[in-house]
């Protein structure tokens, strides 16, 4: 049976036409070989049976048992991908779609972009006329139903990782539904962790379960004492410990995020020497020939692993450490179930995770640090027994574990902002949210608040109704918000400008900080500051760029990620393509005429105008809530408070931040929102904006509040 899979991999990869198929032979052997030790290789042929007899079903098996790189090339060499169909497949994570799609693309051979291919926000890797399979992150899945509702390009739709409950694979069950209605030849199949399989059998009318059969070892759990009061520090002890002591195997550690985790990764590199230093000077006074002494301690190769990683250094996790060494990773909960790494015996789990949460009081998601759940705690202890029995290491107690922890994570859709799917849904004409197909429900109040939002952008009218800047704004793969500044960019004539700002915005923060040169790099970052603005210093700094010849070596002067850069301008050709096709009218503004662009920010983000209170801090004019200029602001940098701002987001650490901040004046508040703002004039010269709190209330009463809130009612219906 072995021989017979690998000759039919080998023809399927002459097939799919791989060019440099001899050359790489032994390479790909070896691969194949790997693919055959996967636990669902054994059941592959019954699955298949299963996949054939019915339209939809669910597929649950532990993590790494090979559901996300594999079902798909069954599918494909069971010719699913015949004629011009394609194999689709969503994840939740971007970085599991990249990943996932390069491993796949070796596994077959072929270039990746050419057969298999992925596709994630602003970043297209597939080729129209080739690619069969294609994965995807769940939110571009979901908005190719825009422009294609019955999914035509797809034979098989596989999501992935559902037990996620990510808010875009959520809002796709009930589409699935839709297209499962108007379309006979297509499959969907829905792949979970062990979690939730009933759940997602039972929404489509209880389909048939499939399980991988799971191969794994035991796992010691051993919890924490004593809670502790700093889970990075007590991170880095426990993987000394577990080097320094304990027999080989790889060691992974769970962190919340980017910060921590290099954190994390300094500080154990730092110890590790120390400890090496230390060890080697024992053994030289020790020894008879003290220059032969050696260190004891065995090398441990530290490697990150979160979103924003580089590609490149992502896929060093998946490399064996070398003979004599220790790999530990540092982790997200990417590693919980997305990404799955072999060798592991050791797992540290601090017990955290970060997630977004619709906060009323600022009417916006924040991303913050909570407890992580009992099911996410028991799918961490899990990757340390897949290669053999091993231990996990919780840095809390176990009466934590048992009376603090929810038994499962709350689903996304049940605790964000819901301002992006109320848009797409109504674009979809699905009028009555209410009675749409969810999984599980949002609470109605996120709901209203939602559509209130929506309405203060203009984008649904009282009725609840999409208005034709709704319909401009659901175009953009973009939060409304941002895609409400480049529609009044056309009217006010700066669109250009505004394409770099909203780019800019797009992509993780270009400005660089390292840790050794934080005072030359504060200088270097303040050179590009424009006083009354961080949306207009990103412009300046994107401007220099361009006028520099975006050349990386000015980019590493001046501490500016190249990469960033080259990136916001593949997002700006990008937004400025959608433009085009809605036949905007994209022009620049006259000579250096910047204040057009801050009128421009201040009506699109008026809902976030907030006043200052005192020096570089403000409330919010309608909530009240307090917010801080960021340490890195230009305003702040340049110690200019200006008395009006609005802001692009707030962020909360240590207190609630503001980031990216724009000074407005009072009249332009008046002019560009009357409905919410009455201006004042204080004394003799003093313009103050007033929320017209009254109005707001009212109509949150009479109209969305009423409605939304009754079932089949018109906001919602
Ligand atoms: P599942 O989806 O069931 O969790 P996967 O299909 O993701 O399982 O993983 C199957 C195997 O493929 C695992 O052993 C994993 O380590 C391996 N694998 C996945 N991605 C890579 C990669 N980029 N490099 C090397 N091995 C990988
Ligand atoms: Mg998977």
């Amino acid at each position: 049976a072995n021989f017979k899979a690998t000759s039919q991999f080998a023809t399927h990869l002459e097939g799919g036409g791989a060019a440099s198929a001899r050359s790489e032979f032994t390479k790909k052997n070896s691969i194949a070989e790997q693919r055959k030790l996967l636990p669902v290789f054994g059941v592959r042929d019954a699955l298949l049976q299963v996949i054939r007899e019915n339209v939809v079903i669910v597929v649950v098996g532990e993590t790494g048992s090979g559901k996300t790189t594999q079902l798909t090339q069954y599918l494909y060499e069971d010719g699913y991908a015949s004629g011009s169909h394609m194999i689709g497949c969503t994840q939740p994570r971007r970085v599991a779609a990249v990943s996932v799609a390069k491993r796949v693309s070796e596994e077959m051979g072929v270039q990746l972009g050419k057969e298999v291919g992925y596709s994630i926000r602003f970043e297209d890797m597939t080729d129209s006329s080739e690619t069969r399979i294609k994965y995807m992150t769940d939110g571009i899945l979901l908005r190719e139903t825009l422009k294609d509702p019955t999914l035509d390009k797809y034979r098989v739709v596989i999501m992935d990782e559902a037990h996620e409950r990510s808010l875009n694979t959520d809002v796709l069950f009930g589409i699935m539904k839709r297209v499962l209605r108007s379309r006979l030849d297509f499959k969907l199949i829905v792949t979970s962790a062990t979690m939730n399989a009933d759940k997602f059998s039972q929404f489509f009318a209880n389909v048939p379960i499939f399980h991988i059969p799971g191969r794994t070892f035991p796992v010691d759990t051993l919890y924490s004492r004593t809670p502790c009061e700093d889970y990075v520090d007590a991170a880095v002890k426990q993987a000394l410990n577990i080097h320094l002591g304990s027999p080989p195997g790889d060691i992974l550690i769970f962190l919340t995020g980017r910060e921590e985790i290099e954190c994390c990764c300094f500080q154990l590199q730092e110890r590790l020497e120390r400890v090496a230093k230390a060890s080697a000077e024992a053994a030289a006074t020790s020894a008879a020939d003290p220059k032969s002494a050696v260190s004891s301690v065995p090398p441990l190769l530290v490697l990150p692993m979160y979103s924003q990683l580089p590609s490149d250094l992502q896929a060093k996790i998946f490399q064996p450490a070398p003979k004599g060494s220790r790999k530990c990773i540092v982790a997200t909960n990417v590693a919980e179930t997305s990404l799955t790494v072999d060798g592991i015996y050791y797992v540290i789990d601090t017990g955290y995770q970060k997630y977004k949460v619709y906060s009323a009081k600022m009417g916006m998601d924040s991303l913050q640090v909570y407890p992580s759940s009992q099911a996410a705690a028991n799918q961490r202890s899990g990757r340390a027994g897949r290669t053999g029995p091993g231990t996990c290491y919780r840095l809390y107690t176990e009466h934590a574990f048992f009376h603090e922890m929810l038994e499962s994570t709350v689903p996304e859709i049940q605790r964000t902002n819901l301002a992006q799917v109320v848009l797409l849904l109504k674009s979809l004409d699905v009028d009555n949210l209410l009675e749409f197909d969810f999984m599980d429900s949002p609470p109605q109040d996120i709901l209203v608040s939602s559509m209130f939002n929506l309405w203060v952008l203009g984008a649904l009218d009282c009725s609840g109704t999409l208005t034709s800047l709704g319909v401009a704004l659901s175009e953009f793969p973009l939060d409304p918000p941002l895609a409400k500044l480049l529609v009044t960019s056309v009217e006010m004539g700066c669109s250009l400008e505004v394409l770099t700002i909203v780019s800019m915005l797009s992509v993780p923060q270009v400005f660089f900080r390292p840790s050794d040169r934080q005072e030359e790099s504060d200088a270097a970052r303040e050179k590009f500051y424009v006083p009354e603005s961080d949306h207009l210093t990103l412009l300046h700094t994107y401007m220099t760029w361009k006028n520099n010849g975006c050349s990386s070596s000015w980019c590493d002067k001046h501490f500016i990620h190249g990469k960033g850069m080259q990136k916001a301008r593949e997002v700006r050709a990008q937004l400025l393509e959608i433009m085009r096709q809605q036949k905007q009218q994209i022009r620049s503004v006259s000579g250096e005429d910047w204040d057009v662009i801050r009128r421009c920010i201040c009506k699109s983000y008026h809902q976030h105008a907030s006043r200052q209170k005192g020096v570089g801090e403000y409330v919010h004019v309608s909530t009240g809530a307090q917010a801080h200029l960021h340490p890195t602001s230009a305003l702040y940098g340049l110690g200019y408070s200006p008395d009006y701002v609005v802001y692009h987001e707030v962020v909360m650490t240590s207190k609630e931040y503001m980031n990216h901040v724009t000074a407005v004046e009072p009249a332009w508040l008046a002019e560009f929102a009357p409905l919410f703002f009455t201006i004042k004039t204080e004394g003799m010269t003093r313009a103050v904006i007033r929320a017209k709190e009254a109005e707001i209330q009212e109509f949150m009463e009479s109209e969305m509040a009423r409605k939304g809130r009754k079932k089949g009612g018109g906001i919602v219906g």
